[in-house]
């Protein structure tokens, strides 16, 4: 079968590896359809690191994938053949103290997709646990690949108990900053977002959000900020988004030295401050938003790439200018 291969920096190859065994008991194979690139992937492809998480064997790439359901192991029953599935791509321990208090996205034994060294997704067949295995009906499997970055935004929007008339503001109108206000939406939130790009706030206006290119109309509004820039400009004016008594909840990642909040404000305004790192237990919610928001998800559908037109598409630097590109496996 082919498969995305990182080989270290800049250097992407189309392999054909062995495909994965039939399914053990309790997992799912499953024949890979659509999988979004995402920034973390394009990290790998250019740094070949992200933090402490560095490229050091071969890699495949990819983590938010959507495929049908190719063959069924004992015990992973409801999954019909065919059907349209969106992987949680994050694999915990399950034992540890985190995965028995529902914090799975922080266990230190995670195994997720396309973090060195465990191989992405970006491949014709995967094995799959079933209990990380989402049906996802009504959805094709381009949208159903969206899954996996709106999870993000869910997660935020209970971490950070968005609720009715809560008015959210979200810096960055990339991917997770949309996706993160449609999950802020859904919940009952009167969400606005900011970029510096006007492309994206026009992307976002088109599906009818409020949206403000470099600053919203007034600071010190916001009961919530989720600030999905990942940049530092990003993080002071969501910082200065909030008001008094605010939650401000971090979810792009940027530079570790430019990452920097006014600790003095933060007292002084009495804010809270939350990190969101991946997400827990909201796939289903994700996939329900999905199904829901169906005519507002072509702003993300308009770029697709067949897996052997991605090395030149990296290499090209394509995917600085869609809001989202999707690889089509195997085409
Ligand atoms: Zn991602
Ligand atoms: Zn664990």
């Amino acid at each position: 079968m082919l498969a995305a291969v990182l080989k270290g920096r800049g250097i992407l190859e189309i392999e054909d590896r062995p495909e994965p065994p039939p399914p053990p008991p309790g997992y799912v194979r499953v024949a890979v359809r659509s999988v979004g690139i995402c920034g973390s992937d394009v990290h790998y492809y250019q740094e070949g690191a992200i933090g402490h998480f560095v490229v050091r064997a071969p890699m495949v790439l990819g983590h938010e994938v959507a495929g049908t359901v190719e063959a069924v192991g004992p015990g992973a029953d409801g999954f019909p053949l065919g059907a349209v599935v969106a992987l949680e791509p994050g694999i915990p321990c399950g034992k540890c103290h985190y995965c028995r208090t529902g914090a799975y996205n922080l266990c230190p034994e995670v195994r997720f997709f396309a973090t060195p060294p465990v191989d992405g997704a970006m491949q014709e067949y995967v094995l799959h646990p079933a209990e990380f295995t989402y049906l996802a009906p009504g959805l094709t499997t381009d949208e159903a690949a969206l899954a996996e970055p709106l999870s993000v935004g869910v997660y935020a929007v209970r971490e950070a108990r968005i609720g009715i008339g809560t008015r959210v503001g979200i810096v960055g109108a990339g991917p997770v900053g949309i996706l993160a206000a449609l999950a802020a939406e859904s919940a009952g939130g009167r969400v606005a977002l900011v970029d510096v790009r006007e492309d994206r706030v026009a992307a976002a206006r088109q599906i009818g959000l409020e949206a403000y290119v470099q600053v919203p109309p007034a600071l010190d509004d916001c009961e919530v900020v989720l600030e999905c820039s990942g940049s530092s400009g990003g993080l002071r004016l969501a910082q200065q988004w909030v008001k008094r008594g605010g939650v401000l909840a971090l979810i792009g990642l940027g530079e570790a030295s430019s990452m920097m909040l006014d600790g003095l404000d933060l007292s002084l305004r009495g804010l809270t401050v939350r990190g969101i790192f991946r997400y827990a237990n909201v796939m289903p919610a994700a996939i329900s938003i999905l199904q829901r928001h169906r005519e507002r998800l072509h702003i993300f559908l308009g770029t697709t790439i067949g897996l052997r037109s991605l090395p030149a598409f990296l290499e090209q630097k394509e995917y600085l200018k869609p809001l989202k590109t999707i690889v089509r496996v195997p085409e």
